[in-house]
């Protein structure tokens, strides 16, 4: 009876199914020239991306560091207090942020002080409608110390834009705010270590609605351990009482074209919560 899965789960696999005709090949072996089989298969999956989404679109891919974290899920969060829906008078939400930019910046809670170049708090506007989080900052942003600066950024962007706004408009963070070596996965033990700083900023930003990019920000965010982007994506949840949109990672856009779709009617619900509407193509809301 099936079980209704197609494959074992595999990031690799899952990549090669992105690609109309291709043929998994399951037997490891050598071809003529003698590259591995893997490595052949790997040639024409960037040969296809290449021809289907220009080069540009590709991201190349992760480096993997020899130190992986071990995936174990993260534990659920504390009980937490509801962010309030007022300021209080005499609040300074800019020179809040300012100040705990300045704390990101010198923290040494993990290792991943002892690699970065920058720190990458976030940037935008405080009050802003909408934050999005993402996971880590990749080499451009730790070179810049900025956000979302590199190709998986420039998406990010498009998408902004696209709801009609701009990048200034609204608040762009990660869960950790040092870049991971070889760009692995967050350890579970960083993203406790950067979960004040986040918590904090959440607090400060106090947007009306939360879009967490990924499995990584999506699990830290609400304390789910078991669901997967996937099956989150499309549903609205919550972070300390805002509204938190889960949707795919602009990373993974750029190798799985397919889910742009997707993503936009995630960004459609979240206009749609902010009521607002998208402006039409070309026009800026
Ligand atoms: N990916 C992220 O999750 N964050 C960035 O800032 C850049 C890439």
């Amino acid at each position: 009876m099936s079980t209704g899965r197609r494959h074992a789960p595999g990031k690799m696999r899952r990549r090669f199914q992105e690609i109309p005709n291709l043929v998994f090949v399951r037997k490891p072996g050598r071809m003529a020239d003698g590259r591995t089989r893997a490595a052949a298969v790997r040639q024409r999956v960037r040969w296809d991306s290449d021809r289907m989404f220009g080069v540009d679109f590709v991201l190349p891919r992760k480096a993997r560091g020899p130190a992986r974290a071990p995936s174990k899920p993260f534990p659920p969060p504390e009980p937490v207090v509801p962010v309030p829906e007022t300021r209080r008078e005499g609040d300074d939400p800019a020179g809040r942020l300012e100040r705990l930019g300045k704390r990101v910046a010198d923290c040494r809670s993990c290792s991943l002080a002892e690699t970065r170049k920058n720190a990458v708090f976030g940037e935008g506007k405080p009050g802003a409608d909408v934050m999005f989080v993402g996971e880590a900052p990749g080499a451009d942003e730790d070179k810049q110390g900025r956000p979302f600066v590199g190709k998986a950024g420039q998406l990010l962007t498009k998408i902004i834009e696209a709801m009609g706004f701009s990048r200034e408009d609204v608040y762009i963070a990660n869960v950790l705010k040092c870049r991971p070596p070889d760009n692995r996965e967050p350890a579970p033990a960083e993203a406790a270590a950067c979960r004040p700083a986040l918590e904090e900023q959440v607090e400060i930003v106090r947007p009306r609605v939360i879009v967490a990019l990924g499995g990584h920000a999506f699990r830290t965010l609400t304390g789910a351990t078991e669901a997967g982007i996937t099956a989150a994506r499309g549903r609205f949840g919550e972070y300390r009482g805002i509204p938190l949109m889960p949707t795919f990672h602009p990373s993974y856009l750029l190798r799985n074209e397919g889910g742009k779709r997707l993503v936009w009617e995630d960004m459609k619900k979240v206009l749609d919560r902010l009521g607002r509407k998208a402006p039409k193509k070309g026009k800026k809301g």
